[in-house]
Parts: C-alpha cells; sequence; structure tokens
C-alpha cells in the first residue's frame, strides 16, 4: 500500500493545459444519438454509397499486385507517385509550375493538413480569423497550437421576394471583417465551398480577402475540400490564384471528400516551399505518413482523373451532377413540410430553418441547451431522422444568434433520401391531421 502522501502527489492534473476548454465535441454526443435512434441519418458528412469502382480497383490492384514494397513505409512526405500527380492536376488548376517534392506534401486526411498548418504558423499569442460558421475543429486546432481564434460570421440578407433563400445569401460584411485584421492576426482560414453552408464564396468576396490578407500580411489557411462539389455551373475559384496570394496560402484537399473514400484519410497541402517546409517539420515529428497503399491508389485515381479531366467521363464532372439532384430531391422534400432550406451552392450539405417547428419541440426546464439542439435530438428520438444542429459551427461567443437552423448531409443512396422523404411526408400528415 502507497502511504497517503504518495498517493496525495498522483492527484495532481494530468491533462495539458492546452486541452483546457476544448474537451468536450459535438460529434460524440450527436454521432451516439445516431447510432441509437436514426432510421436515417443524414448527420455526419459522408457518402453512403461506394467509392468510385476505378479507385477500389486501384486499391485492389495495389494490394495484390507484384509491388510487396506498397506493403512498407514510403517517403514521409508523400508517396512519390501520387505528390508528382498532385503536383502536376494542381499545376494545371493554379496554371503556375509545382515542384513535387516541395510545393505538395500528403497528410493523414484534410484533418490533419489542417493540424499541421495551425502547429507549423501559428505562436502563442497570434490571432487567427475564422469566418463563421466553420468546421468545427479549427477553433480547438488554432487554440492547442496556442493562437487565439477571431471570429467573423457570415451574415444571412434573407431574399425580400419570397423566394427560398440560397448559401450566397450568406455575406461577410466587409467593414467587419476588415475590423478583425491587425498587427496580430497571423492568419485567416477560408473554407470555400463552405461546411455547413455550401456556400461557395465569388471572385469579389475572395478578392476582398485577399486584399485584406496582402495589406495586413495575414497567410490563407484554403481548406478546399469540397472543391469539386459546386453546382448550377458556379466555378470554385482558388484563392492562391489571386494576386499576392500563392506566398501566403496553404491549400488543403482530401481524397475522401474528392473520390468519395472518406475512411481512406488521405489528404494533402498545395503550397509555396517556404511555408510547406515547416509543415513538414510537424508531419515528420507527429505521424510521418499516412498508409502507403493508400496513397498509391489515390495516386491511380488522379492518373484517371487527369487523362479524363473536363470530360464528362471524368468522376470530377459526374459526382456533383449526381449530387445536384440529391440536393435539389432533399430541397424539395424539406420545402413540402416547411422546414425551408437554404440552397446550397456547393458541398454535399444543406442548412435549413427549424423556426415554424417552435411549438412542436417540448421545452426543457432547468436547461440552457439551444433550440436547435433541442429540436435536433428530438427529431431523432421522434421521427427517427438524423441532423446537426448549425450553433455547433459556432463560437461561444455568437452560437446563440444561430440557433434557428440544422445542416443535413444529402451524400447519399437514392433509396436513403426516399427513406428521409417518407418520414418527412408522414411528419407533414401528422401535423395536419
Ligand atoms: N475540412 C472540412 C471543411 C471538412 O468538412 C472535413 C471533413 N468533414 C475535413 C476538412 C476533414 O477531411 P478528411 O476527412 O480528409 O480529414
Amino acid at each position: 500500500f502507497l502511504s497517503p502522501s504518495l498517493q496525495a502527489k498522483m492527484s495532481r492534473p494530468v491533462q495539458a493545459r492546452r486541452l483546457e476548454g476544448i474537451d468536450k465535441n459535438i460529434w460524440v454526443e450527436f454521432v451516439k444519438l445516431a447510432a441509437t435512434y436514426s432510421k436515417v441519418n443524414l448527420g455526419q458528412g459522408f457518402p453512403d454509397f461506394p467509392a468510385p469502382d476505378f479507385l477500389t480497383e486501384a486499391l485492389t490492384r495495389a494490394l495484390g499486385g507484384g509491388n510487396h514494397m506498397l506493403h512498407q513505409y514510403t517517403r514521409a512526405f508523400g508517396h512519390p507517385a501520387l505528390v508528382k500527380v498532385l503536383a502536376q492536376f494542381f499545376e494545371k488548376l493554379l496554371g503556375r509550375d509545382l515542384d513535387p517534392m516541395t510545393n505538395v506534401m500528403v497528410t493523414v486526411g484534410a484533418y490533419q493538413a489542417l493540424f499541421c498548418c495551425f502547429q507549423a504558423l501559428v505562436d502563442e499569442g497570434d490571432e487567427v480569423i475564422i469566418i463563421e460558421p466553420f468546421f468545427d475543429c479549427y477553433e480547438p486546432m488554432v487554440k492547442m497550437a496556442g493562437g487565439t481564434p477571431v471570429f467573423v460570421p457570415l451574415r444571412p440578407n434573407p431574399p425580400k421576394d419570397g423566394k427560398l433563400m440560397s448559401s450566397a445569401d450568406w455575406q461577410l460584411d466587409p467593414a467587419e471583417l476588415a475590423s478583425k485584421f491587425s498587427a496580430r492576426t497571423k492568419a485567416i482560414v477560408l473554407n470555400s465551398p463552405n461546411n455547413p453552408l455550401g456556400k461557395v464564396f465569388s471572385r469579389e468576396e475572395l478578392g476582398l480577402i485577399a486584399e485584406l490578407c496582402v495589406k495586413h500580411d495575414v497567410l490563407c489557411i484554403s481548406d478546399e475540400v469540397y472543391e469539386w462539389l459546386v453546382y448550377d455551373g458556379k466555378q470554385h475559384i482558388r484563392i492562391a490564384s489571386l494576386q499576392g496570394m500563392w506566398d501566403r496560402t496553404v491549400i488543403v484537399g482530401s481524397a475522401g471528400k474528392t473520390f468519395s473514400a472518406t475512411g481512406w484519410k488521405v489528404g494533402w497541402v498545395v503550397g509555396p516551399d517556404r511555408l510547406l517546409q515547416h509543415l513538414r517539420t510537424v508531419h515528420q515529428n507527429s505521424v510521418y505518413h499516412c498508409a502507403t497503399i493508400a496513397q498509391e491508389a489515390v495516386a491511380q485515381g488522379f492518373q484517371r482523373e487527369l487523362m479524363l479531366y473536363g470530360k464528362p467521363e471524368s468522376y470530377f464532372v459526374q459526382l456533383p451532377k449526381e449530387l445536384q439532384q440529391k440536393r435539389d430531391w432533399l430541397v424539395q422534400s424539406l420545402d413540402d413540410l416547411g422546414m425551408k432550406p437554404i440552397i446550397p451552392e456547393g458541398t454535399y450539405f444543406l442548412v435549413a430553418d427549424i423556426s415554424p417547428f417552435k411549438s412542436d419541440v417540448p421545452e426543457v426546464p432547468n436547461s440552457d441547451e439551444p433550440y436547435d439542439y433541442r429540436f435536433t435530438k428530438w427529431m431523432v428520438k421522434n421521427k427517427g431522422l438524423a441532423a446537426i444542429p448549425l450553433s455547433a459551427f459556432y463560437s461561444e461567443a455568437h452560437k446563440n444568434n444561430y440557433t434557428n437552423f440544422i445542416r443535413f448531409c444529402f451524400a447519399k443512396e437514392e433509396a436513403t433520401l426516399k427513406a428521409a422523404n417518407d418520414i418527412l411526408q408522414k411528419w407533414k400528415q401528422d401535423k395536419t391531421s
């Protein structure tokens, strides 16, 4: 037995200070609720349809083919076949020469790419501007790096003609955005197309951000994981291609989103060596590299897409076409019930207005739980339909202004969306009967 004095020593805090305040995570609770209650899960963002055959066949070939070295370590900063084809691809997209060894790095999903960016580029006391609503990991990642997140919201301007809102109706106030830049600002995080709204930033909006970055000598972490998922003929514009931006931008991408294979966890960064060299240091000293065999298969996927670039058979042409149809189905189903959808210009997410349902959802006594959280929990338990509350994508200071919305993911099989429609139709009947 330990003496009481030795036992007392064991009770010192074990948690590193950098984790304070970031140990709660929305996904743990909502993924569990969906698993327990949902008949149809439109919550977490991943497709329930298969990855394309050419990709899974490439993986099978890599697995069973003659090259047993694909089961061993590869180059830390990216399997040569993958960084080479990514460099070729992005040369085309950005209209500039790229060195596969210094301008590209492969990461364990876009998630680790983001982690490398913040760890490598943000110091104690630095401010990082985050546009709300935002993919929720940006905030804890900035904090873990010792930085201070500074939030600026996209503000909704509902159309006057009674039409459904579009994600384009959510805009930055230029004066408000400019007021967030200071001598302490080290970086801004841009996510276009944006999760959760589906907003695709216009050239003018990107121009404004770029101008402020150049004026204040600020870096841009540009999360472009949904770059191929853009609808209605809209164009995804890469901020790195705007004047003065290449040298200060890190582009973040994801094979999970690009090839509908989120479980593979292959991501990348593209950018100037002067920034990427520091990301390489973080990567080398944390995960070292991403599974060789997955990188090899993704490389083959990109080789195919490079050959078919812009052609109707290209997956990057076909996938958005299919998803646009799915978006339109879900828009229709939600609108029918009176849950007003905000039509997304990109991504596979859709935000809907739940304010007309306030009287359906019971108040929870002595709870300050926001309405969108209560609604989402009520919906999954009573209707079997899972979604995510929008205020989860806001900072503590602003979340109370955005509690009338929830986010759905429509990267789902036709049968899943039909089942969701059945739930919504029955709900409508119950309401009117
Ligand atoms: N950025 C955004 C905006 C995302 O939505 C996601 C995944 N939901 C990621 C990054 C992470 O991507 P990956 O699965 O490749 O890590």
